[in-house]
């Protein structure tokens, strides 16, 4: 699913999938442009971002990101949305079992639907509301271990493991590839 030739810089699509509410844009805008707007009410408009990445072996991660404009709600949408994705990074705010919940469903459609070799990555947001933590990290670790995914616990608004996040998913998509 990559599209580029040269092994040494690939450049991938990668989708965000998960509830309204559970922080993907602005994880993607903290990553690209290293900024956290709280005030920031929808995306505007479906907007499409890329940011390239180092990886150790001098390789580089150019990831074409995928944003949505709240399709997130329409499910029937989201095949158009993810086609051709090589990771799909699946969100929830470890605040919201409902949003774990939703976030299981996604994983369990792109399995039947998606790319059969997408690298999927499980992301609990909002990871600086930790006080008011209702989906636990072991819980969450399991379920993506279960399913072959990468698993990180982020924030958007402190930037807590934001570029880990893309890291390691880069690295999977190395692994996967050789
Ligand atoms: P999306 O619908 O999944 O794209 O979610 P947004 O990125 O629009 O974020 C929804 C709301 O959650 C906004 O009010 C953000 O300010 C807030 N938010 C996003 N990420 C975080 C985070 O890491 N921590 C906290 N405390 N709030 C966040
Ligand atoms: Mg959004």
């Amino acid at each position: 699913q990559t599209v580029a030739n040269d092994p040494k810089n690939i450049r991938v699509k990668l989708v965000l999938l998960g509830d309204s509410g559970v922080g993907k844009s602005c994880i993607v805008l903290r990553f690209v442009r290293g900024q956290f707007d709280p005030t920031s009410k929808v995306t505007v408009g479906a907007s499409f971002l890329s940011q390239t990445i180092a990886l150790q072996d001098s390789t580089t991660v150019k990831f074409e990101i995928w944003d949505t404009a709240g399709q997130e709600r329409y499910a029937a949408l989201a095949p158009l949305y993810y086609r051709g994705a090589a990771v799909a990074v699946v969100v929830y705010d470890i605040t919201s079992p409902d949003s774990f919940l939703k976030a299981q469903y996604w994983v369990k459609e792109l399995q039947k639907h998606g790319s059969p070799d997408i690298v999927m990555a499980l992301v609990g947001n909002k990871a600086d509301l930790h006080e008011n933590r209702k989906v636990s990290a072991q819980d969450a670790m399991e379920y993506a271990e279960k399913n072959g995914m990468f698993f990180i616990e982020t924030s958007a608004k402190t930037a807590d493991n934001i570029n880990q996040l893309f890291e390691g998913t880069g690295i999977y998509l190395y692994r996967n590839k050789t």
